[in-house]
């Protein structure tokens, strides 16, 4: 062998070698994409599985929201207190008034009924949304150590918040006795 063919044969190793060496490289590469589209298409799917609800209401609840926050009402501090017993002394006063305030009548006549199109008269929750159960979640959400003191108003924007993740709807009373029923 020359030595002129043994350097050709040396090179032709050496650019093999380079050539094997990017081609792993490029594999791992490949193999990296792919677990992150597989990762991505996998939380694509998981979101499809739990679709979010965005519900029809949810700009004017944040543009309520934002009024609330300012006002100087609601400050008073509430501790050590169940979240049964909360439920129970404010659901059906603090928490009823609060969203007719919040859903005013103007803003009513404005929205006609969901379900016929005729007038709507109702602020309704709809089934598995019931008031004390979005108290309940908003509860949860922002207090959930009852030792630590809370303003009455954090729990009333969590509250109204909560509304938007649900079926809430404008209803004709006719619409909203029909509810839940087969
Ligand atoms: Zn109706």
């Amino acid at each position: 062998m020359s030595s002129e063919t043994r350097k050709k044969n040396t090179e032709e190793q050496r650019l093999r070698r380079n050539e094997s060496s990017r081609k792993s490289k490029q594999k791992k590469r490949d193999a990296e994409i792919s677990i992150v589209f597989e990762k991505e298409v996998e939380s694509q799917a998981k979101a499809e599985e739990t679709p979010f609800f965005s519900n029809p209401h949810a700009a004017e609840i944040d543009r309520q929201i934002e009024a609330f926050r300012k006002s100087r009402k609601w400050n008073t501090k509430i501790i050590n207190t169940s979240h049964a017993d909360f439920i129970e002394d404010f659901k059906s006063n603090v928490f009823t008034n609060f969203v007719q305030h919040t859903f005013t009548k103007s803003y009513l006549k404005k929205h006609n009924c969901a379900d016929c199109g005729g007038k709507s008269e109702n602020r309704c929750h709809g089934p598995g949304d019931e008031r004390p159960i979005l108290i309940k979640r908003a509860l949860e959400r922002v207090w959930p150590d009852t030792s630590k003191e809370i303003a009455l108003k954090e729990i009333m924007v969590a509250f109204l918040e909560e509304h938007k993740n649900t079926k809430f709807a404008l209803k004709c009373r006719a619409c909203h006795v029909k509810e839940g029923k087969p």
